[in-house]
């Protein structure tokens, strides 16, 4: 396959997406028509249109407004680049030699996440490594991860810029759900690296991200949607990739979460009106 066919094959695939996700336009960025209409001169480039002004910031009435100091999960907000990276560094270490629960029995690798560490958008936080990120020591790399890769890209990003990481570090064996041990002993390395890290958003992938990070007993279904926060900072959650991979109807609520995600952010929000 030519790498001109390969970049035609992504562009259907992100677009595919954007239309089972409800949208129903694409914009597309003049420079992007310019330079197709230069390597093909058939296709006229539209004229460019100004740049959209930064959207407001609204958060739902559900969204709580940090109170207090920042608490001690915060603490490493004054951390140079490179102390935040030798932090997360020291912090995957610990994750690698941790046997405080059972799950380091069966681990291949120990799975801290990875992604941009400095003061990102976004962190979505998932469950715990499946098989082939048990093997690569890489979150979110399998099937759902592709699926979450599309809608980081459908969000703007790269997987680059967001940091992806689990509640639990290490995969539980044939995939089962965590245990609330399992997940109160790894907890502090994700409260760890969200301290490093500062993310301005968290959003949180299903049922077991929401119960571990902010320890309650109310389900995705209910709280999908709804801001809420965690240490100060704001959190969305929503349904995790594996299960929008298996029930795709939910796939227009995720993405209705992402944008209000979006929003929040200033950042263009697809289909929006201007
Ligand atoms: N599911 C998760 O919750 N996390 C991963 O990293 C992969 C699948």
């Amino acid at each position: 396959m030519s790498e001109w066919t390969s970049i035609i094959d992504d562009v259907i695939d992100h677009v595919n997406l954007l239309k089972e996700l409800g949208e129903r336009s694409v914009e597309i960025d003049p420079a992007v028509l310019r330079s197709l209409s230069a390597a093909a001169p058939s296709v006229a480039a539209a004229p460019p249109r100004p740049a959209s002004a930064p959207r407001p910031v609204t958060p739902s009435a559900a969204f709580e407004k940090p109170r207090g100091n920042p608490p001690a999960v915060l603490a490493a907000a004054a951390l140079t680049p490179e102390a935040r990276r030798k932090a997360l560094s020291d912090i995957a270490a610990q994750a690698e030699a941790c046997s405080a629960c059972v799950l380091h029995e069966k681990r291949t690798k120990s799975v801290p996440g990875q992604g941009n560490p400095d003061s990102p958008d976004v962190m979505f936080i998932g469950e715990a490594p499946g098989y082939d990120e048990d093997q690569q020591g890489l979150a979110f790399v399998g099937a759902a991860g592709q699926l979450l890769t599309k809608m980081i890209a459908a969000m703007g990003y790269t997987r680059d810029q967001v940091f992806i990481a689990n509640i639990c570090k290490c995969r539980p064996p044939g995939n089962r759900t965590p245990l609330p041990e399992e997940m109160q002993k790894c907890l502090p390395f994700l409260r760890g690296q969200i301290g490093v890290i500062r993310p301005k958003v968290i959003v949180l992938l299903g049922g077991t991200a929401i119960k571990g990070l902010l320890d309650t007993q109310v389900g995705v279904t209910r709280l999908q949607g709804q801001w809420t926060s965690y240490e100060g900072i704001p959190v969305m959650p929503t349904f995790h990739p594996s299960y929008l991979l298996r029930f795709e109807p939910a796939k227009r609520d995720a993405w209705h979460a992402l944008k209000l995600v979006l929003a929040h952010l200033g950042r263009p929000v697809p289909g929006a009106s201007k």
